[in-house]
């Protein structure tokens, strides 16, 4: 396994900055997970929950329309999107759910951006009948309402978090405050590659299989690898978990697209690797939004899910050793490339995902028509519907 080191570092990334009562939790939970995922029993059950509950294998298939009209590379969706749930992170949610239960916890916490990984959390404790808190940032609850509900149906609590911009990154700082103060019966389950060692190895290794199933569909249909892979991120756990099957093989080209929010020129954006600098930001040593004296600034993002000011340790590092590009693009490119593949493939995008399929708006024509891209659509977009219906009657 590449990466992390046996102190979570990523390179000169990652690691474990958390305080001293958080230190043992961590301790107790690197060893769990390492017992379980060579475990075969475990992996069992979480094929078959993943197979049964979740629908994997996800399909991987050609937008012909799409590829057509834009005259250039052929594109491939890997269409996470279908999943229960209508996003990937029901596969670290139903993978960390399990490891709760094997290590006797009763109760989880979680925080929330969009409320996709509240709805999966939410989902996977009712499952598997443990007691569920998800913390969210006030603004989030206000923007995300339905999935708000979707969290109470499922018998879930959802805290308001009013500190800081009421948005992803204090709903984490909340979670983990929490989670201090009970950690004895509870997992702490955190929705993207983020946060202190072991978080960004877990929440990869229960996302890798994107990547794997990419890996063997793709060459099962072109006997050849792609091209480029395109796949949004905000703390990157869809990205590294689809990345990951390729890392070794050179000439796959990774990208990561960020949100730019108004414009990398303003100060409304959450373009973490294009304008951030490195720093400790939730209990990792990564890249991150700050001013001169390290206060971590507000990100802006259309998308509630792209709108955290942190990036995984592990991104940081793939920039790093350039194997890996970050790009940004904007809440207006992002809209656009929504209307695009919903009328060319069918497919309403979650507004993450759209900031995906907006840069291979821009990249495929640029291409060979033999040269292949595959992008992840990491989710669906009913949940965003009100604010894109917000957006065009704003821009009108
Ligand atoms: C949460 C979310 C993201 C961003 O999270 P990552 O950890 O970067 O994958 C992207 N797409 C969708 C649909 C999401 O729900």
């Amino acid at each position: 396994m590449r990466g992390p080191d046996a102190h979570g570092r990523f390179g000169p990334f990652g690691g474990r900055y958390v305080p001293e009562t958080l230190m043992n939790a961590l301790i107790d939970l690197e060893q769990a997970f390492r017992q379980c995922i060579d475990d075969q029993s475990f992996q069992e059950d979480l094929h078959t929950l993943l197979e049964e509950y979740a629908g994997r294998p996800t399909s991987l298939h050609e937008a012909s329309r799409l590829s057509d009209a834009l005259g250039g590379a052929r594109i491939w969706l890997k269409r996470e999107d279908l999943l229960h749930t209508g996003a990937h992170k029901i596969n670290n949610a139903l993978g960390q759910g399990l490891l709760a239960r094997r290590m006797g916890k009763r109760a989880i916490i979680a925080e929330t951006g969009a409320g996709q990984h509240g709805v999966a959390s939410a989902t996977v404790a009712a499952l598997l009948g443990l007691t569920c808190h998800v913390y969210m940032g006030e603004e989030d609850m206000r923007r995300q309402q339905l999935n708000v509900f979707r969290m109470q149906l499922l018998g879930a609590h959802v805290v308001p978090v009013t500190s800081g911009t009421r948005t992803l990154k204090d709903a984490g700082n909340e979670a983990l405050r929490q989670w201090v103060a009970q950690v004895e019966h509870t997992a702490y389950m955190l929705g993207s590659a983020v946060g202190p060692h072991p978080y960004p190895m877990i929440v990869r290794a229960f996302q890798r299989i994107i990547g794997k199933e990419t890996r063997q569909q793709f060459l099962a249909r072109c006997n050849t690898l792609p091209d480029v892979l395109v796949a949004c991120v905000g703390g990157g756990s869809n990205a590294i978990g689809f990345f990951d099957a390729f890392v070794d093989d050179a000439s796959v080209q990774l990208i990561g697209v960020e949100a730019a929010g108004s414009g990398l020129d303003t100060d409304a954006h959450a373009a973490t690797v294009s304008k951030g600098t490195p720093g400790v930001f939730q209990g990792s040593l990564s890249l991150v939004l700050q001013d001169r004296h390290g206060q971590v600034l507000p990100a802006h993002s259309i998308s509630a899910g792209l709108d955290y000011p942190g990036i995984g340790p592990e991104h940081a590092y793939l920039h790093h050793i350039n194997r890996a590009q970050y790009v940004a693009v904007t809440d207006d490119e992002a809209m656009h490339a929504v209307e695009v593949l919903a009328r060319h493939e069918g497919i309403i995008a979650a507004l993450e995902t759209a900031h995906a399929v907006a840069y291979v708006l821009k990249c495929a024509p640029r291409m060979p028509r033999d040269a292949h891209i595959v992008l992840c659509v990491s989710g669906r977009g009913d949940k965003d519907v009100s604010t894109m219906m917000a957006y065009k009657e704003a821009h009108a």
